[in-house]
């Protein structure tokens, strides 16, 4: 017998060999339905693979992201499957499942290519494969076996990749007449699969190398429902419709050039304006909370980041140190404001009085990315954090914890993401020797993120092993307005820089202490939180944010010194507004700039002239009635307060 041990440390015995969907089938025949694969010790595991020995199991379902990882692994098989039997001969080269659904890279013979065309015959494949319910089995057989096996059967990408493996025994993977090297784990069987959706296919190099074959990357996406299905496609639909690169271009915020270099944004003038209000608005709060602004060099000495162990870490992928012309002097574009911050706490000696120290720069970093991960301003090369350093004694983590939490709800408030939550990465609950820092100091710090987020009422929910070897984190995730969690501000406590960097104080023992230093950037970057924000709202931004907050429409050019007249009056109140006066037809002005998504359109003629009014239409709400210029200012005004004026500060 061996003994089995669940998530919540219950124990059961079972007979050795026993697999991980008979456990299931003990819990609960119906939950043994809703497992797709399971985890034995620290290893991903299928539910039919025997279990040799006692250990820890977890159970994913296709609500978890091993649950779904191992789904669309399983599908990216199943596309293999239905390709090869509609393409004899073709080659395959790796399949893996990504964040949404799997792609195979595959090379048709006699140099076909997969076109958009045959998309539904392969989908009606898939599926009819998938009915079949075949087996997904694995086998573990000597590496000589297996290469045999694929050179007989001219897979030579395969072939490749199984020569580099280390010698003993490969696993492979089976389902009808086709089987792929792999490490696994699957789904038992292709049942579960219920609707398949080839998305779209793209040229990619064998191993991203331009000087090895082209393949056909062939993307898709299956559902254990076909309503699942529906709805994502739907939901791609809508996506593309607020994709953030689409409106940046409309709303003239930002752009990129391929001669300045890609992922290199510049931000327009109205996109500039937009930024430099949210810097303005959060500065201003971290004023009442007592941060200092600093600024640093966008360069820093490559032996900076020796000492902070950037370079050993990252240095290889990061962009290559700057020769200076004398000999043997290195600099690096600034990946992190971090060092430069340490070294500014270094400037002074430093009491224990003096702490916290809160150091706020909007700091511009520059990081590598690979040019096909680029992507909008949510995956760019050069982007300016939010960033703070907080240098504080151990027994101050949690007051500041719950002054950042405070900051962050102020800032969600403001720009209306209602649902969010934070994950508290921990540490993990065993092997405590991987992380830097005093056992006492590591409980302190876990002890008061979880006590912060309670205080402060915020839904947390704690992973254990997530924490970094340098110190435990909290992390925000918003959701958006179409249901998508994207990830912005991060807390994260450190006891390695001020370690590396040999930072102190006194204590009030007179003795020398080091400091905790906490990292905290609530938007991220402005980058990724101007992306982030207009995906949410469509474009369709807060008043108190929106570059222009007013377009004023004069019916014909007859009325223009007067739209003239009321963008003055407004502007007096600090009021964004301009006058679309170019000679077009006034429905033509309105369309155009409900395109632009201005919050509110004046229109403008004989009447409004006569009356000193101005006839209001709010974005998305039409016909607003009229009303003199001086009570259409006020509302203005008073709208933006309602919208930035908190009461928790
Ligand atoms: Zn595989
Ligand atoms: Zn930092």
């Amino acid at each position: 017998m061996i003994k089995i041990t669940f998530p919540d440390q219950s124990v059961r015995e079972y007979e050795d060999g026993v697999t991980p969907l008979q456990v299931a089938e003990s819990i609960s025949p119906r939950f043994a339905q809703d497992v797709l694969v399971a985890k034995v010790g620290d290893e991903m595991w299928d539910l039919t693979r025997p279990i040799a020995g006692d250990a820890n199991i977890n159970f994913y379902k296709w609500d978890s992201e091993e649950g779904k990882h191992a789904f669309w692994h399983s599908s990216a098989h199943l596309l293999a499957e239905a390709l090869q039997e509609l393409y004899p001969g073709i080659q395959f080269g790796i399949g893996p499942a990504i964040e949404n659904g799997f792609y195979y890279d595959v090379v048709p013979a006699n140099g076909e290519n997969i076109k958009e065309s045959d998309f539904p015959k392969i989908e009606k494949k898939m599926l009819e494969l998938a009915r079949e319910k075949q087996a997904i089995v694995r086998r573990d057989v000597p590496k000589a076996e297996v290469l045999k096996e694929f050179a007989a059967k001219g897979q030579t990408f395969k072939c490749e990749l199984i020569s580099e493996l280390e010698d003993g025994h490969i696993s492979t993977y089976t389902q009808g007449s086709f089987t792929d090297l792999c490490r696994g784990p699957h789904i038992p069987t292709t049942a579960p699969i219920k609707a398949c959706k080839v998305l779209s296919v793209a040229g990619a190099f064998w191993r991203g190398n331009d000087k090895n074959p082209q393949m056909n990357r062939v993307y898709g996406i299956t559902f254990p429902k076909a309503s699942m299905l529906d709805e994502y496609l739907k939901l791609m639909e809508e996506a593309k419709k607020r994709d953030h690169r689409k409106l940046g271009k409309e709303m003239e915020l930002f752009a990129f050039s391929q001669n300045v270099g890609q992922g290199l944004p510049l931000w327009l003038p109205k996109g500039a304006a937009l930024r430099m209000r949210l810097q303005e608005y959060l500065t201003q709060i971290q004023k009442r909370y007592g941060y200092v602004q600093v600024i640093t060099p966008h360069i820093g000495n490559k032996n900076l980041y020796v000492t902070s162990g950037h370079w050993a870490k990252y240095g290889k992928d990061s962009f290559q140190p700057i020769a200076t012309p004398e000999e043997g002097e290195f600099y690096m574009l600034k990946p992190m404001n971090c060092p430069h911050h340490c070294e500014i706490y270094k400037t002074s000696p430093r009491s224990y009085r003096d702490l916290p120290l809160r150091l706020a720069e909007f700091g511009t970093v520059y990081r590598y990315e690979q040019s096909g991960e680029l992507h909008g301003l949510t995956r760019v090369r050069s982007f300016t954090q939010d960033d703070a350093h907080l240098f504080c004694r151990p027994d101050q983590v949690k007051e500041e914890f719950l002054k950042i939490i405070d900051i962050i709800m102020i800032i969600f408030k403001a720009l209306d993401f209602k649902e969010f939550e934070a994950q508290i990465s921990l540490r993990d609950k065993v092997n405590r020797e991987k992380y830097i820092g005093s056992e006492e100091n590591w409980q302190k710090a876990e002890q008061a993120i979880i006590d912060a987020c309670q205080e402060k009422g915020l839904p947390a929910h704690v992973e254990y092993g997530e924490a970094a070897f340098y110190g435990p984190k909290l992390d925000f995730m918003v959701k958006d307005a179409i249901g998508r969690r994207w990830q912005l501000g991060t807390i994260q406590v450190d006891y390695n820089l001020p370690e590396r960097f040999q930072l102190e104080y006194t204590g009030a023992d007179n003795q020398k202490h080091r400091p905790v230093m906490i990292h905290r950037a609530p938007f991220g970057s402005m980058e990724r939180f101007v992306a982030v924000l207009l995906e949410n709202t469509a474009g369709k931004l807060p008043l108190w944010l929106a570059p222009d907050q007013v377009a004023i429409l004069p019916i014909s050019e007859r009325f223009n010194d007067y739209a003239y007249e009321v963008k003055n009056s407004l502007e007096r109140q600090e009021i964004r507004a301009y006058v679309d006066d170019r000679n077009e037809k006034i429905g033509r002005k309105i369309r155009d700039n409900e395109m632009k998504k201005v919050p509110y359109m004046l229109i403008v003629g004989e009447k409004e002239q006569a009356e000193r009014m101005v006839s209001i239409r709010k974005q998305g709400a039409g016909d607003g009635g009229s009303m003199s210029i001086d009570d259409f200012a006020t509302m203005i005004v008073n709208e933006v307060k309602s919208q930035i004026e908190h009461s928790s500060y």
